[in-house]
């Protein structure tokens, strides 16, 4: 039997902090329950986050749930997939909503092919009305477009949210969720693939960040890449870069922003030396105000950008400095 519970799963134990995210997804969720007459539900795989059961009320939240497990804590996919196989055979959601990270992209395809239902990744909104299948828009041929899917198939729709698709709105009043711990069996789960190093980052996330200061291959050399560093702390924020410095070894790959690399929304995003491609714009399209630096006045990134510099970066870049410095 099919309900019309609304399902926003995290998975506490694989990404650490990705509360705002998850926020996200539940601001999502409850848009949906609220068209379909149906409850919001938060399912926390794994160990409760600090302050879950503040963010689960002021989203809506009607019921907390959590499955604990010790074969859950070392945020191994197979475990994650069998326990939410398990969760949607006796609970029968409408609809399961992630927040997109690495591992959300392991396991939303896995689950959806267990369950024989749709998945749709990368997506950005939901539309949601009464005896009509769901509508999910998502971000298409490496965000160069954006496709509306219709789930019509077997419930429960899986789908995965991009980060920063959605602002986190909370809700005044809202009552505190009844909280309910859900019991799987995992005994009979064996980890078919062993994580032996996973990239972890210190320190402020891009995905955060007010202020992003970008270089691009218009930088020259990876010696130049300091001047987008020394802007960034000037103005208090964070450097960002394209993905062909990443692929160059100039930088980590945690400063690349783009559909393959981070997803941000900062208030200003200064681009040096990057020719705007659909791929980067992904990932940096959400700010609310763009500076692009670019000595080519016909480069993409002109399309998007609120104050453009038809200029060389390596000359401007230092001047920016010294004002952001005064
Ligand atoms: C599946 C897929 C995923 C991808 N994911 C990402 C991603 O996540 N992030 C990402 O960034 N890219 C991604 N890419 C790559 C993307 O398509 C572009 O190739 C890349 O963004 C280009 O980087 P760029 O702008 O630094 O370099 P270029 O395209 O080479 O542009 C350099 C720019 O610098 C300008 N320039 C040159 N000299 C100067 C100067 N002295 N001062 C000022 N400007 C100057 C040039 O006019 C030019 O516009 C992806 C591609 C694919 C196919």
């Amino acid at each position: 039997m099919t309900t019309t519970a609304i399902v926003v799963c995290t998975w506490s134990g694989a990404r650490g902090e990705v509360l705002e995210e998850a926020e996200a997804a539940l601001t999502l969720g409850r848009k949906v329950s609220v068209a379909l007459g149906g409850e919001l539900q938060w399912l926390v795989v794994g160990a409760m986050p600090e302050g879950g059961a503040e963010i689960a009320q002021r989203q809506g939240v009607a019921v907390l749930e959590n499955i604990e497990d010790a074969k859950l804590a070392g945020g191994q996919a197979d475990a994650f997939v069998e326990a939410l196989a398990q969760y949607c055979a006796e609970r029968s959601p409408r609809l399961v909503l992630f927040s997109q990270g690495f591992d959300t992209r392991l396991v939303a395809p896995r689950l959806a092919g267990r369950l024989g239902s749709g998945v749709v990744v990368n997506a950005v909104d939901i539309e949601a009305a009464a005896d009509s299948p769901l509508k999910v828009t998502a971000s298409a041929y490496g965000g160069d477009t954006r496709v509306v899917y219709e789930l019509a198939g077997a419930e429960p729709c899986i789908v995965s949210l991009l980060a920063n698709a959605v602002l986190p709105e909370s809700v005044e009043g809202a009552a505190s969720p009844s909280v309910r711990n859900v019991a799987v069996d995992l005994s009979s789960v064996e980890e078919r693939i062993r994580v032996v190093e996973a990239a972890r980052t210190e320190g402020p996330r891009l995905e955060d960040a007010e202020i992003i200061v970008s270089g691009g291959r218009g930088l020259s050399s990876p010696d130049n890449y300091k001047l987008v560093e020394q802007l960034a702390e000037a103005l208090g924020g964070l450097p960002g870069a394209s993905r062909p410095l990443v692929d160059e070894g100039w930088v980590d790959s945690s400063r690349q922003v783009g559909l393959t690399g981070k997803i941000t929304r900062p208030g200003l995003y200064v681009a040096a030396g990057i020719s705007g491609a659909s791929q980067h714009m992904a990932g940096c399209g959400a700010a609310k105000a763009i500076v692009a630096i670019n000595t080519d006045p016909d480069a993409a990134i002109f399309r998007y950008a609120r104050y453009g510099i038809v200029g060389d970066c390596l000359a401007i870049l230092p001047e920016l400095i010294r004002a952001a410095k005064k």
